[in-house]
């Protein structure tokens, strides 16, 4: 591994703080079993026994995963005049990935074990035997990554197209499409979210090396001369992305690529990892394409892709900066993160703390019973509720299994209704991680939720409404 340099002048306290050989407080089945037992990943087809590294998101995944990229895309595309967004086809010409290089070079060396015959990728393997069976390897061969099908309706005469490892070519080519319509000035992104395909070698670690993935990619397109300075700011600022999404900074570190490992493309490339339960792992790569992208789609199509800089009277290729990152990878990085395991008053409590804007439900509506003198107010806040916040019903089983259930998929707040709530008209609400409650009347129930989640304090203690026992 290379040592960090430059990453310590990007991001001071990045890489310090943390004991690098600092085991992780979660393994991995632990993640796995809570998702499957509270609707966030499922194996993909397991009434049929599954599918090696397919997964779907359940019900409470689904909301997860939206919210990582409605995160990424606010910060990236909403929140700023320099970036625009675009969502192109999985399936292109077959030309482009001829141009990109992705053809000739997008592949892992693989070795064969002679004995049981695993594939194994040989930059993993750490022996020369077999880590299965211990039997003889063959040598290393290139193996092309890409998946390939055919377009078309008879197979014999159709032709073939290659599921996409990556979005960014949709953008490259789009590049001209997209400065012609907006009439937008360098320093220019173009942003896109979308499935990716590779036929890894190996795989595992849950949703952490599929072949299936969702990257959040941008094309960020700069003058030549001013890429250095734009590679340091994107690091930095895709470094700070995770720590707002509320993952602890000792469990993230920068790691500049080493001049023999960076890719085909690439001249200069910085990695952020997370000290994920196997160990400190890529999280994003951020890299310095420079203008090989452009050359190569101007090359092989035979269109000019340049840029005109009005102010500066020059016609130029851009060069590129590109932070690419993984939807599910963020996915698993979050929830490792936000997982733990503590002592309340006796019983063992396992709880999601979980960046509120990312929590799959805000808000949970229990009342304390499924008494029907409950269900008309207790279905009168959801109603006054929903509309603004994600929210849950739920009047089955007792009051604390349904709090463990909430605090097992990271619902910020939940709020009861008891029978003293239809004689004062007001409900409780419960904080998942202080464990704090408070109690508030049900016209203003809305409005305080809405402002704790948009990060007020739930400061029990100085609130007008705290309980009035
Ligand atoms: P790795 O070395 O871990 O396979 P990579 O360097 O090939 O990753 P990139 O091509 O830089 O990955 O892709 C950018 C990001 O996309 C990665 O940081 C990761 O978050 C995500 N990603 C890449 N490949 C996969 C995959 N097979 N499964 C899930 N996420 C992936």
């Amino acid at each position: 591994m290379t040592p960090v340099n430059k990453a310590d002048k990007l991001s001071p306290d990045a890489s310090e703080k943390g004991d690098l050989s600092m085991p992780a407080k979660v393994d991995m089945d632990k993640i796995v079993s809570l998702c499957k037992r509270r609707g966030l990943i499922f194996p993909s087809s397991e009434i049929y026994g599954g599918l090696a590294s397919c997964w779907d998101y359940g019900p409470m995944g689904v909301e997860l995963k939206r919210n990582v990229r409605d995160a990424w895309w606010k910060t990236i595309v909403h929140e700023r005049a320099d970036v625009v967004g675009l969502d192109t086809s999985i399936m292109m010409h077959p030309g482009v990935w001829a141009a990109s290089g992705h053809i000739d070079s997008f592949t892992d060396p693989l070795v064969e074990c002679k004995s049981c015959h695993l594939r194994w990728r040989a930059t993993e393997m750490k022996g020369e035997r077999c880590p299965k069976c211990g039997g003889e390897l063959t040598e290393p061969r290139m193996f092309n990554l890409m998946f390939k099908t055919s377009m078309g309706p008879v197979e014999e005469e159709a032709s073939t197209v290659y599921l996409r490892p990556e979005t960014a070519q949709g953008i490259f080519v789009n590049f001209d499409n997209v400065i012609t319509t907006t009439r937008k000035k360098l320093p220019l992104g173009i942003a896109q979210i979308g499935k990716s395909f590779r036929n890894e070698i190996t795989t595992g670690n849950f949703i952490f090396r599929t072949r299936e993935f969702e990257h959040m990619e941008l094309e960020y397109f700069v003058k030549p001369g001013t890429d250095e300075e734009w590679l340091d700011y994107w690091v930095r600022e895709r470094f700070d992305w995770y720590v707002k999404l509320g993952i602890r900074k000792e469990n993230l570190r920068l790691r500049q690529h080493g001049k023999d490992e960076l890719a085909h493309y690439a001249r200069d490339c910085y990695d952020i990892e997370y000290l994920f339960p196997m160990g400190w792992s890529e999280l994003e790569g951020i890299a310095n394409r420079g203008d090989f992208d452009l050359i190569q789609h101007a090359k092989h199509s035979g269109r000019e892709l340049g840029y005109y800089d009005a102010e500066a009277g020059e016609k130029y290729v851009p060069y590129v900066i590109e932070p690419s990152a993984g939807v599910d990878r963020s996915v698993l990085a979050c929830l490792i993160d936000a997982y733990d395991e503590e002592e309340v008053e006796g019983e063992k409590r396992t709880v999601l703390h979980l960046h509120r804007s990312l929590a799959p439900i805000k808000v949970a509506v229990l009342p304390l019973s499924r008494n029907e003198k409950l269900t008309p107010l207790a279905k009168e806040v959801f109603n006054r509720l929903c509309p603004n916040f994600v929210t849950d019903y739920d009047d089955s089983q007792s009051i604390g299994r349904r709090y463990r259930r909430q605090d097992e998929i990271g619902t910020p707040f939940c709020v009861t209704i008891d029978f003293e709530s239809l004689e004062d008209k007001q409900v409780t609400i419960r904080e998942r991680d202080s464990l704090a409650q408070i109690r508030v009347p049900v016209e203003g129930v809305g409005k305080i939720l809405e402002a704790k989640l948009k990060g007020e304090a739930f400061d029990a203690s100085a609130l007008w409404a705290t309980r009035q026992k």
